[in-house]
């Protein structure tokens, strides 16, 4: 295997890491190497999928359909392959992956890692629930784990890559009507009626987009995106309106009236009573894609995603969250509102039930404060926070909001006694110190 050292980050580019990393086109020959942490597109924003100052394997190459059965709608690829693209190859045939989070760039490898949810989870659960067996070298065996290995499945769905490299799974896919999305968008004028509308909505795929810097009796407002697979074919083909940012944007680009100015813009898009259009599955299922590097748009510096669950019982708490990061005057226009339904496939997995709040802050100091803030509330709240996004919890807070990590963290270091599958997030966290 050819290794060059590179140093690179993941999606928010807050945190670098410096380091030698292989990127091989067959899994010859992994087995046989010595443990290291593996990657995928590395669209989790903070330091999960890094490791300064050590090797890690990138898998993107790896990223090949290996079978799949029209009838029943499984299929196994490799771990490198982009959510994205099952979804581009079998909606035609009538299959799309189950579960999907917002960008099609997600590898397989990274969406058990973290146990991605999409705009269904209410309905269908998150992605380790749909993984029927996954093929991965465990202390350096290859191994095929599948949801009966309970302890092992449980400890990888959502585990962070710590329990092995993951080279392929096999996915239980669902039935769709074709290429297109019909998408229904509604304003909500304020909190209560942004909540209601989540709350009651019966489409298969609910997603709410928030005014972070609306306040007073404003707060909370938004828009509400209520979707259903639909055979009548897209208008537009999103292949060919693909963007690019060229350079890292200067620091006014996002500046306080700059983004209350865009929102109020976005928001009025929405006519009375709603609208509803066909739109390509990509457009709906993973809007920024068409966008390439828009993380640039943050500066140099990057940015930080904070994001978490709070549990119904707690949804006080989120929206004086929600006051809180409005006065701040610092939240960009990527501000994300969803109802989770109960199931957490693995030990470590981010959902419960309730509702989880997604906003993208530009790095600055007062932004990493606002959102130690927002994570000590998260923690007094009964929720926790998204460890795909993070790069500012502490130790103390991640193992409090995790109430299996412990169990967890016993399995990982059964798998890999050695230490060598962890990264700077494991380190930084202390995850596996039990
Ligand atoms: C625009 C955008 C929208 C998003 N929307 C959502 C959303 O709606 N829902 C949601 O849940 N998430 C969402 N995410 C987060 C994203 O889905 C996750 O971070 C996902 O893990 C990214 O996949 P990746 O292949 O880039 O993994 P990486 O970021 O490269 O890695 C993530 C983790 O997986 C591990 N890993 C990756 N591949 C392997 C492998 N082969 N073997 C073992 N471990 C591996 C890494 O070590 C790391 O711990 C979003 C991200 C972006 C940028």
């Amino acid at each position: 295997m050819r290794w060059n050292e590179i140093t690179y980050s993941g999606w928010g580019r807050a945190l670098q890491a410096t380091g030698e990393v292989a990127r091989p086109e067959r899994v010859h020959g992994l087995t046989a190497a010595a443990p290291v942490p593996a990657f995928g597109n590395r669209r989790s924003y903070g330091d999960a999928c890094t490791n300064d100052g050590g090797r890690a394997i990138d898998m993107t190459r790896l990223d090949r359909v290996l079978s799949f059965d029209a009838e029943t709608g499984l299929v196994e690829a490799e771990a490198g392959m982009p959510i994205g693209e099952l979804a581009r190859l079998f909606a035609p045939l009538g299959w799309m992956p189950t579960v999907m989070p917002g960008t099609g760039f997600a590898t397989i490898g990274g969406c058990i890692a973290m146990d991605v949810h999409g705009k269904n989870h209410h309905i269908d659960g998150s992605f380790g629930a749909h993984v029927t067996a996954i093929k991965m070298i465990v202390a350096g065996k290859p191994k095929t784990v599948t949801p009966k290995n309970k302890t092992l499945f449980r400890a990888t769905v959502g585990g962070l890559g710590q329990t092995g490299m993951i080279l392929s799974a096999t996915l239980q896919m669902k039935r769709c009507e074709g290429t297109g999305m019909e998408v229904t968008e509604q304003r909500a004028e304020n909190w209560d009626e942004h909540i209601a509308l989540l709350a009651s909505s019966t489409a298969p795929y609910t997603v709410g987009w928030l005014d972070a810097t609306a306040k007073g009796r404003k707060l909370g407002r938004g828009i509400i995106e209520e979707a259903v697979s639909t055979a009548v074919e897209p208008q537009s083909s999103p292949k060919g309106a693909s963007k690019s940012v060229p350079f890292n944007f200067p620091r006014f680009t996002l500046s306080k009236a700059m983004v209350s100015g865009f929102n109020k813009a976005y928001y009025l898009r929405i006519r009375d009573g709603g609208q509803t259009r066909i739109k390509p599955l990509e457009e709906f299922f993973f809007p920024l894609d068409k966008i390439h590097n828009w993380n640039r748009l943050y500066g140099k510096n990057g940015f930080h995603q904070f994001q978490c669950v709070l549990p119904d019982a707690s949804l006080d708490a989120l929206k004086a969250m929600v006051e809180k990061i409005a006065k701040s005057g610092l939240a960009s226009p990527l501000a994300v509102l969803k109802r989770l339904g109960p199931d957490a496939s693995g030990m470590m997995s981010f959902p419960m039930q309730g509702y989880t709040l997604a906003v993208d802050f530009r790095e600055s100091p007062k932004a990493r404060r606002l959102i130690a803030e927002l994570n000590a509330d998260t923690l007094k709240a009964g929720g926790r926070i998204y460890f795909a996004k993070d790069s500012l919890a502490t130790a103390e807070q991640a193992k409090a909001m995790y109430p299996d990590w412990a169990t967890w963290a016993a399995e990982a270091n059964k798998a890999d006694p050695e230490h060598a599958l962890e990264t700077d997030m494991t380190r930084r966290l202390g995850l596996r110190s039990v």
